[in-house]
């Protein structure tokens, strides 16, 4: 499932080529990507111009010149390209045409994504956007932040702390996984044992991966391509993620895969404690 750094790769890829777009034609084949009638398409999508596209955790928000926005969650196998001649094909669940003949597909292989037309003044109070917690690489996410959201759920594993959206936006398996061994904690920990020591590498490490992996364009172990069709680069070396029975980069033991939080787990038995 792309994480935040894939979604922010995708978001800043179509701010480069949408903004200024003139929507004049969508058709979508699949009620579930695509849930707004078309009456409301008419009214607020067709012939509106895109001025600006942003990321809230793992979602994407186009804004509208109407005062709506299209709101995109990618989920599993969710992909948004720009003008690629190879689409569409039999993923793509909708194809946005723009006033300059080129087009946006939204395409989606397993169809638990989607994209909706919203008014822009109703998305705060999405239930969906207000049970999310702070974005990670913001400057005032603080490792005390994190701490005292964390503390909240003081009796499970540190890895289901951080994938609860709750505590913090935007962390899936991957890059928690990543986190965890460049902050030498193991996954399993109850997240009340952890110290303040802790936190504060655990903080470090939660934005450096994050960081690099959107300097890298994210990670696509599978479905995940970039607005112009390009895979990321950052599981081309990885720490721990996917590399179970690989040698440790920094000691040499024999990284586990385990089960935590019902996912799969990678984590060095010698440098995690
Ligand atoms: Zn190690």
């Amino acid at each position: 499932m792309p994480e935040l750094p894939e979604v922010q790769t995708v978001a800043s890829g179509l701010q480069s080529v949408v903004v200024g777009k003139t929507v004049v034609q969508v058709e979508h084949d699949w009620p579930k990507s695509f849930p707004n009638s078309l009456q409301t398409v008419d009214d607020h999508l067709l012939g509106a111009t895109i001025t600006n596209v942003s990321r809230r955790a793992k979602i994407i928000r186009m804004d509208l010149n109407t005062g709506w926005a299209i709101l995109v969650h990618l989920k599993m196998t969710g992909q948004l390209i720009y003008n690629l001649d190879i689409f569409p094909d039999s993923t793509t669940r909708v194809i946005m045409t723009f006033s300059d003949g080129t087009k946006l597909y939204f395409n989606d292989q397993r169809k638990f994504g989607w994209m909706i037309l919203i008014d822009q003044t109703e998305i705060d109070r999405l239930p969906l956007i207000q049970r999310l917690g702070p974005e990670p690489l913001n400057r005032d996410f603080t490792w005390q932040v994190l701490r005292d959201r964390a503390m909240k759920h003081k009796r499970t594993s540190i890895k289901a702390t951080l994938l609860n959206q709750s505590v913090l936006a935007g962390m899936g398996n991957i890059y928690t996984d990543e986190a965890l061994f460049l902050a030498g904690i193991q996954p399993a920990r109850l997240t009340a044992t952890l110290t303040d020591e802790e936190f504060k590498r655990l903080h470090l490490h939660i934005r450096s991966v994050l960081q690099q992996s959107i300097d890298l364009g994210g990670s696509s172990r599978q479905n995940y391509l970039a607005v112009d069709g390009s895979k990321g680069d950052y599981l081309d070396d990885p720490y721990v993620y996917g590399r179970q029975g690989r040698q440790c980069k920094v000691c040499g033991s024999v990284i586990e895969k385990t089960k935590v939080a019902q996912r799969g787990t990678h984590s060095c038995p010698i440098c995690q404690i």
